[in-house]
């Protein structure tokens, strides 16, 4: 079944910074013709069993998950959490955690907007006025609103990016801590969209390492960003470490174009999808 399933095993709804509400987002990724779909929203699983309920209705099996922000030798890195059990208890305290990080960021954020000359205290609030958990995407998103910056992109290059005045350093929590909460909620571990972030190959490879060994199960490497050269790469590294394979778009927002639902490449042969291990 496999061979021809139509799968994308990472989204964002509202509950974190997609645009959509979990029930749209499923028609949608219905409406593409998915046949399994995960939510995976930062930090929350607050839309899963909204998701689950209107997937039951249109024939798609949903994939409870979360894309959780954790810390590698300072580096943010998102790991996603496949097939996890959304009524985890622990879990639900680690990610309630996680949203208090996430609060108290984006006040300190805004503080240095402040400082900057810009309305940070309006900008908390619109960030605020947000069904979803507080990301730098919807404060990106708020400043274009406000007319400080023509697009999200500069936003980040001239304000949120690190070096620059308002970035605040995450703290996360540690890589294999996350990795350790997710199997912990019976769930599997892939490593999010690794070409992205700014590491050498060297590093690359440490973080595949560190990943492997606290228990981490498989590597994005198809996702809606992707290059050949990246899925390439990706799937090489997916090998090299002994681990499978995920593809997901990172669906936030019907208006970008760059990583519609269900228009996936498929995984590369001679990487193990993950799918196989949970019956697909
Ligand atoms: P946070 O998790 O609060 O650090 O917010 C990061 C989110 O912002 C990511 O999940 C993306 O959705 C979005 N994002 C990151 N970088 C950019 C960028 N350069 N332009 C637009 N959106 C971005
Ligand atoms: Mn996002
Ligand atoms: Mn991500
Ligand atoms: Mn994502």
């Amino acid at each position: 079944m496999s061979e021809t399933l139509n799968i994308d095993l990472h989204t964002h709804s509202n509950c974190s910074d997609g645009a959509l509400t979990p029930t749209e987002l499923v028609a949608r990724a219905a409406a593409a013709h998915i046949e399994v779909l995960a939510l995976t929203d930062h930090d929350t699983v607050a839309g899963v069993a909204e998701a689950d309920r209107c997937a039951k209705g249109s024939g798609m099996r949903l994939v409870a998950g979360v894309e959780i922000s954790a810390s590698w030798r300072s580096q943010a890195i998102h790991v996603l959490g496949l097939w996890i059990d959304p009524e985890s208890s622990s879990l639900r305290r680690e990610l309630e955690s996680q949203a208090a990080h996430r609060a108290l960021r984006m006040r300190k954020i805004c503080v240095r907007l402040s400082e900057s000359g810009l309305p940070g205290e309006r900008l908390l609030a619109a960030v605020q006025a947000n069904p979803g958990l507080p990301t730098r995407a919807h404060l990106a998103a708020a400043m274009v609103a406000d007319g400080i910056v023509a697009r999200s992109d500069e936003a980040f290059k001239r304000y949120l990016n690190r070096g620059r005045a308002a970035h605040i350093a995450a703290d996360w929590p540690a890589l294999e801590v996350v990795v350790g909460w997710i199997r912990s909620a019976g769930g599997a571990a892939s490593l999010a969209h690794p070409a992205r972030y700014t590491l050498s190959a060297g590093a690359r490879r440490r973080l595949l390492t560190d990943f492997a060994a606290a228990g981490g199960a498989a590597v994005e490497v198809i996702t809606g960003s992707n290059a050949a050269h990246h899925i390439e790469a990706c799937a090489q590294l997916a090998m090299q470490f002994g681990l499978a394979g995920t593809i997901g778009s990172d669906f936030h927002n019907p208006e970008v174009p760059w990583n519609p639902l269900g228009r996936l490449a498929k995984l590369p042969a001679g990487v193990t999808p993950l799918w196989r291990s949970h019956g697909l």
